[in-house]
């Protein structure tokens, strides 16, 4: 039996079933989920007979780093390997503020969507992840680092909103067993109307991030064959409900292609498609991961293309590139060491 991922009152069965206090179940979820041990051995305040005992039908965790890499600024990337030999990757981003630590989190082996910019889609899909999968991600890096990590980002690999029972699932136990507060995690999507539906419905403090990367159908489906299942008018039409019934602002993720989707004309169509909608924007330029066309913008570009959306009057971010030496962005990592 694997520790990582039981809940305290599932930690409180087995003591019983073993014989133990109460009190020997916290210690326990103290060790996995704030101390992040990776082995019995290390829970001290057990007494070396129970620790033994323990041993005997548990172990904290199954899951092992198989690839670590540090960039010069601070952010850390992993290959995180699972029993079955299926690899995901987990990235751990300082900001300049040293009490935000950010974990960005995969939430499929792979993913089924195909963006044609994005190195994990083109490598397909190969499977969900469980929701003991996606939490041990956040342990792999807290037992490696010695760190608490303090916000979630599901901007790893694969799309969270076609596994959405168990990233739900993983979320509650970011809530209850980190103690990491939903309003400190953020979903992001390629648009599955389906899965923002159900989201609107429930009363969920956590940001959604819809990368949106295109204006209109023709140039969307370009890019995103998703466009042409979830086509932009329906998925607006989600996103308002999802805003009336949550009040909560989105965000929508704008990957700047060179001439091809930062130019003055779609700047303005873009301001246009979000002008009825409660939302904050964030530019993110390009990141060359795979062999194609595309290049980033120049910086004077993407200050213009920020402009002309401040314009508009929305909040508009540009994320500053992180990890940038270590292949850090979304399936970079994995598809190197698959190939
Ligand atoms: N599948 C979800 C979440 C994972 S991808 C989604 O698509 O939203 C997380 C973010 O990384 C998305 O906004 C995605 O478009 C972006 N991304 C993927 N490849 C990229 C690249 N080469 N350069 C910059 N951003 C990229
Ligand atoms: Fe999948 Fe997101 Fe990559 Fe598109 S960008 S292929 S949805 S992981």
């Amino acid at each position: 039996m694997i520790l990582a991922g039981m809940s305290l009152e599932e930690l409180e069965i087995l003591m019983s079933e073993l014989g133990a206090t109460k009190f020997r179940a916290k210690q326990i979820h103290n060790w996995v989920y704030t101390k992040s041990v990776s082995t019995i051995d290390e829970m001290t305040n057990l007494s070396k007979d129970f620790r033994e005992q323990l041993k005997e039908i548990a172990s904290v965790t199954e899951t092992k780093i198989k690839v670590k890499q540090t960039s010069k600024d601070g952010t850390l990337k992993y290959l995180v390997e699972y029993p079955d030999g299926e690899c995901v990757e987990t990235v751990l981003m300082r900001f300049d503020n040293r009490a935000n630590l950010t974990a960005c989190v995969s939430s499929q082996v792979g993913c089924a969507v195909n963006c044609s910019f994005c190195a994990t889609g083109k490598s397909g899909f190969k499977r969900n992840l469980n929701y003991k999968e996606i939490i041990e991600q956040v342990l792999t890096i807290q037992r490696d680092t010695g760190l608490k990590v303090t916000n979630i980002v599901f901007m790893g690999q694969g799309e969270p909103l076609l596994n959405l029972d168990n990233v739900l699932k993983a979320l509650e136990i970011f809530n209850n067993d980190f103690q990491i507060g939903a309003r400190r995690i953020t979903i992001s999507t390629s648009g599955i109307i389906p899965g923002i539906n159900r989201l609107a419905d429930m009363d969920l403090q956590s940001t959604l991030a819809i990368s949106l990367h295109a204006p209109t159908h023709k140039l969307r489906a370009e890019i995103m064959p998703i466009e042409n299942k979830y086509p932009l008018d329906e998925l607006k039409k989600a996103l308002l409900n999802y805003v009336e019934k949550t009040g909560r602002r989105i965000t929508i993720e704008y990957i700047l292609i060179h001439n091809f989707n930062d130019t003055f004309e779609v700047a303005k169509e873009l301001a246009h498609w979000l002008k009825d909608l409660k939302c904050n924007i964030n530019l993110i330029p390009y990141n060359s991961v795979i062999e194609n066309d595309y290049k980033k913008p120049s910086s004077n570009d993407i200050m213009k293309f920020k402009y002309l959306l401040e314009h508009s009057g929305k909040k508009v971010t540009v994320r500053l590139e992180r990890g940038a030496d270590i292949d850090a962005a979304c399936g970079q990592l994995r598809g190197k060491t698959t190939k």
